[in-house]
């Protein structure tokens, strides 16, 4: 059944088994994922660390990256350490300036990703637009280098990546075989209501927080919908960027709301998380330097001038 869903997928099939080659000819190997990482990016870094350790006990395998606490229930990252030259392999990251670490002259780079190729980079790359998340393309590929070494810890990372990416399997991205990958994946020992549970919770500042964004929602005639956060707010509720951001999604159920977004003051820029219900918006993210999938993709303005400008540039789509 997955071999006929995953026929379409020419990066998947051309390319496993020369990214399985560039693995068995290092020693060592370091993965890395985006900044502000969410739970695919997580999932996909220690899903596949998890899995390189189980298949090749000889290799130092680490993951590295900032931490991010609420995400600890998947997994720890490791402490960086001298190598020399290792592999690098990129998941989830279209775009190497937002890849969290550092690869050094000489470092043969393998991406693996499913966000649109903006930004080819890499010795080597595996790109799937068409599946969920990095999660689920990991599991593809497991499943065409050999599925023994998935253990339980494996199969939770990236069943859990898929619930972050698809919404809770909600959002437009879940096809059939995200379905079909999330089935084998539930069939291993781990107790993913628990996990579940462990994504959504949610603290008291965190809830009043909630309140404040929609306390001060704009809605525009347009069909667009959002929140401007400044810094002051996050610092007032003693948020992280991160936490900051993850409500971006109470617009969505709105009936008059096409197009919404968070605007997060951070430092000298302004992050947006932008989505939409139907139109594509990872091309106007585009023009402004940003990226992402056609329903979410993020951005950072310099002001609210390029903030103004981008709304202009959505409503004109919108009409
Ligand atoms: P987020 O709102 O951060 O969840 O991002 C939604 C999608 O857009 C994800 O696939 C991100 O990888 C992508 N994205 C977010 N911010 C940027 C950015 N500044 N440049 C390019 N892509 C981005």
């Amino acid at each position: 059944m997955l071999k006929e869903l995953t026929q379409n997928l020419s990066e998947l099939n051309s390319k496993a088994k020369d990214v399985l080659t560039l693995i068995e000819q290092h020693d060592q190997i370091v993965i890395l994922r985006h900044q502000k990482p969410d739970p695919d990016a997580y999932g996909a870094q220690l899903g596949l660390r998890n899995y390189l350790r189980n298949k090749y006990k000889d290799k130092d395998i680490i993951a590295l990256g900032g931490l991010e606490p609420s995400l600890d229930f998947l997994g720890e990252m490791d402490e960086e350490k001298p190598l020399n030259s290792p592999l690098i392999i990129a998941v989830d990251t279209a775009n190497l300036d937002r890849l969290d670490g550092t690869i050094e002259a000489g470092n043969k780079l393998v991406k693996i990703d499913h966000h649109p190729d903006v930004d080819p980079f890499g010795d080597l790359s595996i790109v799937e637009t068409a599946v969920s998340s990095a999660s689920e393309l990991l599991y593809l590929l497991m499943d065409l280098w050999d599925t023994h070494p998935i253990d339980n810890e494996v199969a939770a990372c990236l069943y859990m990546g898929i619930v972050g990416d698809t919404g809770r399997f909600l959002y437009n991205n879940t096809s059939p075989l995200t379905l079909q990958v999330a089935s084998r994946l539930i069939d291993f020992e781990f107790d993913a209501a628990k996990l579940n549970n462990q994504m959504h919770q949610s603290t008291k500042k965190a809830f009043m927080y909630k309140g404040w964004l929609i306390s001060q929602a704009v809605f525009l005639d347009s069909g667009i919908a959002y929140t401007y956060v400044p810094e002051e707010v996050i610092k007032e509720f003693d948020l992280s960027m991160s936490e900051a951001g993850l409500d971006v999604n109470i617009f969505r159920d709105i009936d008059e709301v096409k197009v919404w977004f968070l605007a997060l003051e951070d430092k000298d820029q302004i992050r947006i998380r932008l989505r939409s219900k139907e139109i594509v918006i990872n091309d106007i993210a585009g023009e402004f330097g940003g990226g992402g999938h056609p329903l979410a993709s993020g951005i950072r303005v310099s002001d609210k001038n390029e903030l103004e400008a981008l709304i202009e540039r959505i409503e004109e789509k919108l009409v």
